[in-house]
Parts: C-alpha cells; structure tokens; sequence
C-alpha cells in the first residue's frame, strides 16, 4: 500500500467543463495551502470528488464514485469530501444513505474546499465547516482565483458566467447553481492573461448561456463587448463559443466576431428541438423560424470575412409530449440543416422540472430508438461534411500523443471543440503539444481527420504549465479527471 502524506488530497472531477473549471480552482487552492496531490484514493489523506447530477447517467456515475472512495476509505483509511451539484441537490439525502461521507459542499462552497480539506487533514484545526454546507447560491464576485489548469495542449476553459436565468422544462441546471452570475470583463481579462501566460492558446467560453453574459452586471456588457477585448490579448489565437443559446444578437457582435481572426468560425448552439410545439412545451424561447434566420444570418455575415462556419447543436428526444410527428420534424430538420456536429440527449426525467409533472410521458425505449435514429443520419452527414475537407490544408493545434497509439500525434482544428468535437490524427511531422502546425488532410472518418505536418506555423509559448501535456495518465470517458501530482506544474 502506498504510504499517506498526512496533507495529500486525491481529486475526481466528474461532468462537464463548468465542472471541471471549478475542479481546477479546487486544485489550484488546494496547492496554495500546502497541501499535496495524490495519484491514487489509497496514498490520499482525504478524497474529494467533484459531482454531476444534471441528469439520470450522471447521477450514477456520481454514486459510483461516491462508494467506490467509501469502499477505498473502509480498506485504507482516509476522509471523503463530496462537492458539486450532486452535492447540491441531495446533500442531506447522501449523508443519511452514506454516512461514511465526511463532508458535503455544494457549488455555492466551491472556494471553501481547500479550507475545508486542510482542515479535515490537521486534526487540530478550528476552521471546520458544517458537515453538510450547501451556503446559498448565487454569492461571489467572480474574482479570479488560484487555478491549475488540467487540459491539453494549450487549451483552456474560461467560465463566463456561473447559473442560469432561463427555465427550461427539462433542466435541473438553475436549482443546483442558481441565478446567472457573469463575471466582469476586468476578472476574466486578468484569468485569460493569467492562462496566456502559461502557454494557453486556445480559450474556449463557457458558461450555462454564453449569450446572456453580462445582463444582471451593473453596466451590463455584452457578450460583444468581452469578445473585443478577449480577442485583443497578445498571443491568444483562438477563441471558441460554447453553450450559446439561440436568441437575438446585436449587430456589434457580428462585426467584432466577423472582424477577428482569432474568434473562430464555431458556434455551438443547443436547439434541443425543431417542432414549435415541443420547443414551446420545453419553455424554450426562439422558435424554429428564427433559428433558421439566425443560422443563416450567422453563415452569411462570416462567409463575408471568407470564413464557413462550424455548428454544434445539441438535441432532446423522449421530452414528455414528443409525438412521432414532431419526432419527424426534428429528423427532417436535421436532414436539411446538415449540421457538422450534433449531439443527441435522451430525455431523464427529473424531480423538481416542470417536465417531470407533464403527463404523455415517452417510453425510454422509444427515446432511446429516436436517439439512435438521429445519430445514424448525422454519422451521414458529418462523413460527408469530414471527405471535403480531404486535400485541404488547415492550422491544428496539437494537444499531445494520441489516445490510440504513442507514435501518433492529435490534434484539432478551428472546427473542433475539445473532448465533443473530433481530433485530427497527425501521422507525420514532429510537433510539441500546444503548438499550431499548418497540416495537410489525406484521410477523413466520421468524426476524426488523419493527416500530415507541413510545417510548424507557431510554437508552443514556454511554459505549458498542465497537468497533461504529455502522456495521458487521465481517464476520459465523460470528461473524468483523475489528478496525477507528477505532472503539475510543468
Ligand atoms: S438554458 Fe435551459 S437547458 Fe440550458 S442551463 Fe439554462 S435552463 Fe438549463
């Protein structure tokens, strides 16, 4: 058995990037007070793990992980720490079913981790918080924090802004992280320098509604106005939109977008629906004729600057009401959208959405069957978006080794979002993960691209300060994160 630091902290991040983010300023805080990271639960003083419980797979992930650290916890001693939106929803239920749980926090107690791991690692601390401490949402100023970044390859998130205004019928997200909170433009400039500065080269925003940042600020800046500064910032090269609800924007926001380089032609826009009947039913805003302008709007104003653009959307299926007709109309939507990239969700029904008290509820299995319908005709349509962009030349941004095989480089270009999107397959050339390289593409699959290194266009800024950069020591599967201490801070 591998021998206890008495101040060590082994992490689990589990669910989306928001999470992830809020994993790292866990890390980053964490190593500031001393503490050390370790490779496994079972060298670990105390074990923390960063939940999801957005929707039905992923509070059982969540629960999994909670009792296998209990089951390592009962063999190797240890204290277990449970945060995040699981955390939120069911604090009090998780320490009645799992008493071996030291201590809940939930996302309003993000920052009070670290203090709460270095206490519960020194027996003689006074600053112990409540075993159950789930502080009121919507607190913080957004500040910019302690972070240690996890991603590859000079690739960063950057959250916006935390929680949600909107009230989707379907969706958890505003009870467990509360209203929107933007965070200003001073905050997050000083973040994105702070990441440049460590080699990042790719920012991707995040937030639950990218295109509602700024609203509830005092002098309520737009989304436009951030991208104007962001993209101003010496030797940041792109800059990605993700979760960008469809909804009416400014002209200023095209001409910023369509006037910088940097910002890439990528929009990813969740439309969870193509029936107005079922987007009205969701208490969705925008219906389908306005994302149809909106679309088209978009592709016009970039194709003006000789860029095409990229879209990612993402739909939901087996929402209570969905009948086989407005099933039809969202796969002949899809058809005729040709979208480069599309997720599908299945619908979990959640206690406390107002979806969940709807009757006409859909059987799974016919969720499920609609779910795969539609990933079939995408796989067709993206096969054919990937063969023309064979014989083409692009710039790709090299994260590391590839997954597959030690021998082969990936990477990805303006179009493809990490961890969602495909990678390109560098099988010729040398590059360092974080630098951009000018590729030529000779093979194209479904999703992934394969071709060759030309040249190096721009190398990687020094340091790249990841935790994986090289190697991958991390699991991937849904974005978990297990944290290996030999590659911090390099
Ligand atoms: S926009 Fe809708 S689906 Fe997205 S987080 Fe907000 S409430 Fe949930």
């Amino acid at each position: 058995m591998a021998e206890k630091d008495t101040r060590s902290v082994f992490l689990l991040s589990l669910g989306c990037p928001k999470n992830r983010v809020d994993s790292e300023t866990m890390l980053g805080e964490l190593l500031q007070r001393g503490v050390s990271l370790a490779p496994s639960p079972e060298a670990a003083d105390l074990m923390v793990v960063n939940t999801c419980a957005f929707i039905g797979p992923a509070k059982e992930e969540s629960i999994e992980a909670i009792l296998e650290l209990v089951r390592q916890k009962e063999s190797t001693g240890g204290r277990l720490i449970v945060a995040g939106c699981l955390a939120q929803r069911y604090g009090s239920e998780l320490l009645d079913e799992i008493p071996e749980i030291d201590q809940i926090i939930g996302t309003g107690g993000v920052g009070e981790v670290a203090r709460a791991a270095s206490s519960l690692s020194m027996e003689s601390s006074t600053e112990a918080l409540p075993r159950l401490f789930t502080p009121p949402l919507g607190q913080g100023d957004g500040a910019f924090g302690t972070r240690v970044r996890s991603t590859r390859g000079g690739s960063a998130y950057l959250k916006i802004a935390d929680g949600c205004d909107n009230r989707c019928a379907f969706c958890v997200i505003p009870s467990i992280r509360g209203p929107q909170r933007s965070r200003p433009i001073e905050y997050l400039i000083e973040e994105a320098s702070a990441l440049i500065d460590g080699g990042v080269r790719e920012l991707n925003l995040i937030a639950q509604d990218l295109s509602a940042y700024g609203r509830d600020l005092e002098k309520k800046p737009h989304l436009a106005d951030l991208l104007d500064q962001l993209s101003g910032l010496d030797g940041l090269r792109w800059i990605r939109m993700l979760y960008a609800y469809p909804r009416p924007m400014p002209p200023r926001f095209f001409d910023v977008w369509g006037s910088r380089e940097n910002i890439l032609p990528y929009l990813d826009i969740p439309l969870q629906h193509a029936s107005d009947r079922m987007l009205r039913l969701m208490r969705r805003g925008p219906d389908t004729a306005f994302v149809r302008r909106h679309l088209e709007d978009i592709r016009s104003r970039l194709a003006d600057s000789h860029r095409d653009l990229f879209v990612r959307t993402t739909f939901l299926v087996g929402h209570p009401g969905e009948t086989v007709d407005d099933f039809k109309l969202l796969r002949d939507f899809l058809e005729e959208m040709r979208f480069e990239r599309v997720g599908v969700f299945v619908y979990s029904d959640e206690e406390g959405t107002p979806a969940y008290e709807m009757d006409a509820k859909v059987p799974p299995e016919v969720a499920e069957e609609r779910r795969a319908e539609l990933m079939a005709l995408q796989q067709n349509i993206s096969a054919a978006h990937q063969m023309t962009l064979v014989g083409s030349r692009m710039e790709v941004l090299v994260e590391g080794a590839s997954e597959k095989s030690d021998m082969v480089l990936q990477g990805r270009h303006a179009g493809q979002a990490p961890e969602v999107d495909g990678v390109v397959y560098l099988e010729q050339g040398c590059a360092a993960p974080g630098d951009m390289v000018d590729v030529e593409i000779h093979r194209a699959h479904e999703y992934d691209l394969v071709g060759r290194i030309l040249r190096v266009t721009s190398k990687a800024a020094e340091p790249v300060g990841t935790l994986f950069d090289s190697e991958l020591p991390l699991i991937r599967a849904g974005a978990t994160l297990r944290v290996d201490p030999s590659k911090v801070g390099r």
